[in-house]
């Protein structure tokens, strides 16, 4: 069987026109036509003001990190990371990338637990971690695997309380919405029953998107940060540029990044952009085999809130506390007993890998990465995680129970069949 991917680009011909066009024109440098049109088409789809487009999505979170501390402390000595000494909240299950950032500055950061209803931040840990740290003025919140935070509205008026700012990682959910029942107006899709479906990426006072090779569209690489400040927009963009002054020389008043979008990759996310809707239908279907074909076991998918519409990125599931076997994972190994009736997610991957298709694990949370070792972990009985000794916290449960399925967009249905089949004797 041809290998079956997590999730592969999709490409469609656009993409090559617009590389060509910016080959045959010679604009194949971090200026174009291919940039300017992706900030405003990605800008306009999200419903922001402005957006600037950038090498990564890792990148757009180290400047909105920047713009951030800038804005909250004063700027930084260029010697010195603008959050030196300042702790910030931060999604503890999610990719390494959403919070490194925070490192790069100098600031600590302080993870809080997730919940079992979106597998997002959960409000009431963050409540907590207020609390104990009244005086923390940034949060840096993800969205996992394309399903909206379903709390994002009390989380904002947790931040406003705190006067603190939220820096928003949308990468892996460009294209979900979430409703929200006091706004009918702007470019928001409103709703018969009143509110107002509104694009992620439109709740953090910078909100970030990636176009990594494996996301819902991609240009090989690339990001975005999108805000709805034009100063801070205009500083974003010098920065990624090498901070140049308007002098006749190079000047520089300002620390610098290279990290300006390629208009040649532009071009690529460029003919990209009219399959989003596509590509996240595709997804969705994916998605909704698992749901049915998995529906006979002790397991879960992904929960979907009522209040979101999410991209349906990566198909997740989750097995049921009574039906996990007996499984053991170190730092950088593991082991498990194979058992009748149960399964737990490292079988189900080896198993999958066994026919050249490709799982994952859930992103094994911050707090028990050895890189973050001595950061504080928040849940909402407050700091740490074990209780008489038990696990209490539900990022580190649903690592152990969940894993993300082969979610590409070009598996077809046979060959999605013979993965839910797979699944299926894992169990037996
Ligand atoms: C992919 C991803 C990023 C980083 O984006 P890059 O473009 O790969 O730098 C950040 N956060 C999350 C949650 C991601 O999944």
């Amino acid at each position: 069987m041809d290998k079956i991917w997590l999730s592969s680009p999709t490409m469609h011909g656009d993409e090559q026109y617009w590389v060509d066009e910016a080959i045959r024109t010679n604009w194949v440098s971090t200026v174009g036509v291919n940039i300017d049109e992706v900030e405003k088409l990605v800008a306009q789809k999200i419903g922001r003001k402005y957006g600037v487009a950038l090498s990564s999505g890792t990148a757009a979170l180290h400047l909105a990190v920047r713009l951030a501390g800038d804005r909250l402390f004063g700027p930084a000595l260029a010697y010195h990371g603008v959050l030196e000494g300042k702790k910030v909240f931060c999604s503890d299950m999610t990719f390494a990338a959403t919070v490194n950032p925070v490192s790069y500055e100098g600031g600590e950061c302080v993870f809080i637990d997730t919940g079992y209803d979106d597998w997002n931040m959960d409000p009431e840990a963050l409540e907590k971690a207020f609390d104990i740290y009244p005086d923390v003025k940034l949060i840096v919140l993800a969205h996992l695997y394309g399903t909206p935070s379903a709390h994002m509205e009390e989380i904002r008026k947790i931040a406003d309380r705190h006067g603190a700012l939220i820096i928003e990682d949308a990468a892996e959910s460009l294209g979900a919405s979430i409703h929200i029942p006091s706004i009918s107006s702007g470019n928001r899709e409103s709703t018969q029953s009143g509110g107002a479906w509104v694009q992620t990426g439109c709740f953090g006072d910078y909100s970030i998107v990636s176009f990594n090779g494996n996301k819902i569209i991609t240009g090989s690489s690339g990001g975005m940060l999108l805000t709805d400040d034009m100063e801070e927009a205009r500083k974003c963009r010098k920065w990624s540029t090498q901070a140049r002054e308007d002098a006749p020389w190079y000047q520089h008043e300002e620390l610098g990044y290279n990290y300006r979008l390629s208009n040649v990759i532009a071009g690529i996310i460029r003919g990209q952009i009219p399959y989003l809707s596509s590509h996240i239908e595709g997804k969705q279907t994916v998605w909704e085999r698992y749901r049915t074909g998995l529906r006979d076991l002790p397991v879960s998918m992904n929960p979907i809130p009522a209040n979101v519409r999410p991209n349906y990125w990566l198909s997740c599931m989750i097995i049921h506390s009574e039906a996990m076997c007996p499984q053991i994972r170190s730092e950088r190994g593991n082991l498990y007993t194979d058992t009748s009736g149960k399964s737990c997610p490292d079988e189900i991957l080896s198993a999958l890998m066994k026919v050249n298709c490709e799982g994952r694990p859930i992103w094994k949370p911050m707090h028990l990465q050895p890189v973050y070792r001595n950061h504080t972990f928040i849940t909402k009985a407050g700091i740490g995680r074990l209780e008489n000794g038990m696990r209490i916290d539900v990022s580190s449960d649903v690592f152990e129970r969940g894993l993300c399925l082969p979610s590409d967009n070009k598996m077809t249905a046979g060959e999605q069949e013979i993965v839910i089949d797979i699944i299926h004797r894992c169990f037996k």
